[in-house]
């Protein structure tokens, strides 16, 4: 029983506010930073990020099962001398977490299990926004989780999870998002 988590809507937008990040997702982001560093990974794009929030309602999609989604911002540049370029820039990332969706995700699991399960999720869309990548055919960033069994064997622990996740093989093997 898996439920698709996470969309990855494309948005040409002006620059949003910059607000601040909600507190709880705010520790979860300094811990992905920390776990990917520990594993030799570096964040370079943390200052693209303007938004990390909860929020009532995605303002992107009304699907229901439908937990967090990145929100990337592009200007465009278009130039030169006749030659029709046009070069999109990342500009901005904002990421949405929906609270009544992944509160009734979580509503089964036992405590420290829905905490472990709230940080993979947030680690899944940090990676989406930072690293600017779609969907793997397997681990972590695989389309779609199930609360009993993520992303892997029952047996897995966050710690060989993240093992598996942050290293450069399965990092560069995901699909880079347009
Ligand atoms: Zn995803």
């Amino acid at each position: 029983m898996s439920k698709d988590v996470i969309s990855i809507p494309i948005s040409k937008e002006a620059i949003p506010k910059l607000q601040p990040f909600d507190q709880e997702l705010d520790a979860f982001l300094d811990r992905f930073v920390m776990e990917a560093q520990k594993r030799g990974i570096k964040i370079d794009s943390l200052h693209k990020l303007v938004s990390l929030n909860y929020v009532d309602k995605l303002s992107t999609t009304d699907d229901p099962a439908v937990i967090a989604i990145c929100k990337r911002f592009y200007t465009s540049e278009t130039s030169l001398e006749g030659f029709e370029i046009e070069t999109e820039f990342i500009k901005w990332l904002s990421i949405e977490v929906s609270r009544p969706a992944i509160t009734s995700f979580l509503r089964s699991a036992p405590t420290d299990t829905a905490e472990n399960l709230k940080f993979l999720i947030l680690t899944h869309e940090f990676i989406h926004c930072l690293f600017n990548v779609l969907h793997a055919d397997k681990g972590l960033m695989y389309t779609s989780i199930s609360s009993t069994t993520p992303w892997g064997n029952d047996a897995d622990s966050v710690s060989q999870i993240l093992d598996s996740t942050f290293t450069r093989e399965y990092l560069e093997g995901i699909p880079v998002a347009n």
